[in-house]
């Protein structure tokens, strides 16, 4: 039996490789990211201090077995060690020549900072007097060796750093030093003395010193930080960390040394330009730890320029071989450069998106690769401002919610939609509208702030859809956040909060916080971007649309590459505040006389929004859905009703004129009327109730209403040149049936006004597919409609038989937390359940009418992990709001190539999509 490998060397990575069949993603689980690419270093011929890796296999058997290394791998070890000694032709604990060791954790991911590295192991009293013997320079030697206490000592004996840097500043002060390397060697000296007397446990012997260090590595991997990093950036607790084992190099030998980091390209801007942080006269941890004023790495270029030119040669090199920017340690002893650490470089979404479309003007990348380097949630950045990174770290946090539409909002705190509206209109103020959740009522206030803030409610309530509908940042479902109306406060626990209060809230991530933060504003403009967003929309198959209400929706939408509209709601228009008196005198009208008066007035008004909707996207199709919601959602509400109709009666009591009684009479009557239609209308459970076509149905003359408007607004812009390609979608269909009678209605409308306007305009007729019964019967369903468009929202409520207005209620939480559902599946499309009846529906569906037009409107459609399923399906369409666009662009593209199918449909024109502005 071969005994386990559990050491490799830094020169022996193809060994690593091999172990695992090539794979360097497996190299860098055994080795850790610090230890592979040490090794890869080394096989490049990059200048890097001999060592070896002891690796994370060890470090799991060790951390089961209570703490034993395992058979082998100390002896492994030392084999090792003997190597390094031969050479570099020292020895470790040897006083004449003395060997010193860095003993450092890495593990597959990079957690920078969360686990510990102790430098300069192997010094002990008489090490240090031979080799300040050897050195000539008592000053380094006693330096490192205050160091090496020092870090051993919080590090593996685990005493506070600070009785170590208290010394320290006692003996600055006393010297009148502001920096550690000015300290004479006298005080160092005494430093070191002291130092052992803060850590007596400290071990003479250098095997001591070096086994202790591993084990202090290994451990650290449970360590309560380690913990919750990975917990926080989500890496699996089983990884386990390596230590790599390396001979030190000296940075703090004089002012020919130095050490520093520095990143191979901007790493905030993307610019292609070294950056970073260089000391001279200084060991590893002094840059990072800010106890000293670092130089900006182009200053190296003059103190030591050709240090510089070999590192920028170097850092090159890396970037050529990684095809990936570069985040880099290095170290330079006496004149000599040496690299201690690579790995690809953290960056934010702009320098993401420059850096990949730069590599590929360099032949570094594919386009494809480009691409796939980008993140979705990257380029929604771009879309929405942020807060300041330094405001951010300064500000009063208060609470977090559900991040449900992302960007930075700052305003003053208004509690109804006409005090936010007001305030923002006449006022010019920034204002973030709080509410315990939002009504189609509140829209105008919601629009007119900055942002939206609610205490209830989940990823799909009103609250959510409208702020992500217009990209206004909103948080919702702030639990801990109690709003009272009637004092006009919200408190966060103990913490009170009054109407008119400055407060900032965080939609990418769900941060609510007191005062007013900083924010900044990247920009959709980005030449980069546009680049990067071209190059995807000739990757992906699936078309991208908006979800648009409003012309100058459609006009975004349309700028940010949207090949049409999705999905118009057509009920929108009809919550606006003049027009929805209109509206509930049509719903409410007791004959069908009164009823088409009312719906007259309304044709004119749906009329121009349609025709700016067609102008908009000129030559694209623009689906409009017939009206949806149930009637309730427009009327007063029963409660509010009764109130006010017992407080009129009150009044009547009182009124003493005639005049006085006539007026609050009349009010009496018009509420009492109100109330009878209101509770003639009641239904318990309207969701399930006269809503989407069933609605269309019972009052076909709105359908007709609708269909003119839609048809007259189409033969209009015809007729001044425009290209139109109106698609009408008939909502919430369950049975054949249902369709076939409003396709009648519909088409003898159509023909009519086209016969009026003597033009004919070319339309398609389809339906949502929202409620299972509808998938099941696609085949059937598919006679009838031309196209169907998945309402994932109802849909999915349907399947499951959860309501999304409680979606974030607390079984489903529950459900979430306990792993009963991986996923909230009104946020990500439930592959196996709601997917299926998709699949079901597409293949049926098209089965019954080859070129049955398919796509998606519901919320889904700007999420990548369902629009990769939409991807697969093989859906014509994704339509999202239009500030996901851009988003969905890249997703798309994404999924097709993770499918192995990248490349343009024939139908699409990428090329009209290809530009943002
Ligand atoms: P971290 O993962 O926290 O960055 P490192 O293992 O990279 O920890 O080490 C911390 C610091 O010590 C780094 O600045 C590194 O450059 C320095 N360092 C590590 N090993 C050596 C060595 N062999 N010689 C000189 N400096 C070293
Ligand atoms: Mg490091
Ligand atoms: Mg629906």
């Amino acid at each position: 039996m071969t005994s386990t490998k559990w050491v490799y060397r830094f020169d022996e990575v193809d060994l690593a490789e091999k172990a695992v069949d090539g794979d360097w993603e497996e190299v860098r689980g055994l080795l850790g990211g610090k230890g592979a690419n040490l090794g890869e270093m080394t096989r490049l011929g990059v200048p890097v201090p001999p060592g070896f890796t002891v690796t994370t296999k060890a470090c799991l058997s060790y951390l089961e077995d209570g703490g034993t290394f395992p058979d082998g791998a100390l002896d492994q070890v030392t084999e090792a060690l003997r190597t390094v000694e031969a050479s570099t032709g020292k020895r470790f604990g040897d006083s004449a020549n003395p060997l010193l060791l860095s003993c450092r954790s890495g593990a597959k991911f990079s957690m920078p900072g969360m686990m510990d590295t102790v430098l300069n192991i192997g010094l002990n009293d008489d090490v240090v007097a031979g080799f300040t013997e050897l050195t000539g320079d008592e000053h380094f030697v006693y330096d490192s060796y205050r160091r090496l206490i020092q870090m051993f000592g919080s590090v593996v004996l685990g005493l506070r750093d600070e009785l170590f840097e208290n010394v320290l500043e006692r003996h600055r002060a006393e010297a009148g030093v502001e920096t550690d390397p000015e300290l004479p060697v006298e005080h160092l000296r005494q430093i070191v003395a002291e130092f052992h007397q803060i850590a007596p446990r400290f071990p003479d012997d250098p095997f001591e010193q070096l086994r202790l260090a591993t084990e202090a590595v290994f451990q650290s991997w449970n360590g309560k930080r380690a913990k919750d990093y990975r917990n926080a950036a989500g890496i699996a607790h089983d990884l386990g960390t390596a230590v790599s084992i390396q001979t030190m190099v000296f940075g703090n030998m004089g002012d020919d040394s130095g050490t520093g980091v520095a990143m191979s390209r901007n790493a905030t801007t993307g610019e292609d330009r070294i950056e970073g942080d260089y000391l001279t006269n200084a060991q590893g941890e002094d840059v990072v730890a800010g106890t000293r004023a670092t130089k900006p790495i182009d200053e190296l270029a003059t103190e030591m320029p050709d240090m510089f030119s070999e590192f920028k040669e170097i850092a090159r090199r890396l970037e050529h071989h990684y095809h990936e920017m570069q985040d880099m340690e290095f170290t330079i002893e006496h004149g000599k450069l040496w690299l201690l650490q690579t790995r690809d470089g953290k960056r934010t979404a702009q320098a993401a998106v420059r850096i990949a479309v730069e590599q590929v003007a360099e032949g570094l990348i594919s386009q494809q690769e480009a691409v796939m380097r980008v993140s979705p949630e990257q380029v929604d950045f771009f879309l929405h401002p942020q807060f300041s990174p330094e405001s951010r770290a300064s500000a009063h946090w208060l609470a977090g919610g559900l991040n449900v539409s992302p960007g930075a909002a700052v305003g003053v705190v208004a509690f109804d939609a006409d005090l936010a509206e007001r305030w923002a209109k006449e006022d010019g103020r920034q204002v973030i509208m709080v509410r315990p959740e939002t009504k189609p009522d509140d829209v105008h206030g919601m629009l007119a702030a900055e942002g939206i803030l609610t205490s209830r409610g989940g990823r799909t309530s009103h609250a959510a859809l409208v702020a992500r509908q217009f990209g206004k940042p909103a948080v919702v479902g702030v639990a801990e956040l109690e709003i009272d109306l009637n004092a006009r406060v919200m408190t966060f626990g103990d913490q009170v909060v009054a109407e008119g209060d400055w407060i900032s809230i965080d939609g990418t991530t769900g941060d609510v916080y007191l005062e007013a933060l900083d924010t900044m504003v990247p920009d959709i403009e980005d030449p980069w971007l546009m680049e990067l967003l071209g190059w995807a929309d000739g990757l992906r198959r699936l078309d991208v649309r908006a979800n648009a209400d409003y012309p100058a929706d459609a006009e975004r939408a349309r700028a940010y590459g949207a090949q049409g509209i999705g999905l118009t709601r057509t009920e929108h228009m009809f919550f606006e505040a003049e027009r929805l008196p209109v509206v509930q005198r049509m719903i409410m009208a007791e004959s069908p006389s009164e009823r088409k008066e009312a719906l007259e007035q309304l044709l004119p008004l749906q009329r121009s929004d349609f025709e700016g909707l067609f102008r908009a996207m000129d030559g694209l199709p623009v689906i409009i859905r017939l009206i949806d919601p149930p009637l309730h959602e427009f009327l007063p509400a029963r409660n509010d009703l009764s109130k006010s109709l017992a407080s009129h009666k009150f009044l009547l009591t009182k009124a003493t004129t005639l005049a006085e009684i006539d007026e609050v009479l009349a009010q009496v009557e018009e509420e009492e009327h109100m109330l009878t239609r209101v509770e003639a209308l009641h239904e318990s459970n309207p969701m399930l109730g006269t809503r989407g076509v069933r609605l269309g149905i019972m009052l076909p003359d709105l359908t007709r209403m609708q269909v003119r408007a839609i048809f007259e607004a189409a033969c209009e812009v015809a007729r001044t040149g425009g290209d139109v390609h109106p698609e009408v979608m008939i909502p919430l269909t369950s049975h054949v049936n249902e369709l076939k009678r409003q396709r009648e209605v519909l088409e003898a409308e159509a023909k009519l006004v086209m016969e009026e306007q003597g033009i004919e305009v070319d339309y398609l007729f389809g339906t949502m597919i929202e409620i299972p019964r509808a998938a099941l019967t696609a085949a059937e369903i598919a006679e009838y409609a031309e196209f169907f468009s998945f309402g994932t929202n109802d849909l999915t409520q349907t399947a499951f038989g959860i309501s999304r207005d409680d979606a974030e209620a607390g079984f489903l939480v529950h459900y979430m937390q306990e792993g009963i559902l991986d996923e909230n599946p009104f946020a990500t499309l439930d592959r196996d359940g709601v997917g299926q009846l998709m699949r079901m529906a597409t293949e049926n569906g098209r089965a019954a009418r080859p070129g049955l037009e398919v796509g998606i409107c519901g919320e889904h459609g700007g999420d990548p992990a369902s629009i990769a399923l939409c991807h697969e399906l093989g859906l014509d369409y994704v339509s999202c709001s239009p500030f996901r666009v851009p988003i969905a662009r890249l997703a798309a593209a994404q999924a097709a190539v993770r499918a192995g199918d990248p490349g343009p449909r024939g139908s699409s024109s990428p090329a009209e999509a290809a530009s943002l502005g």
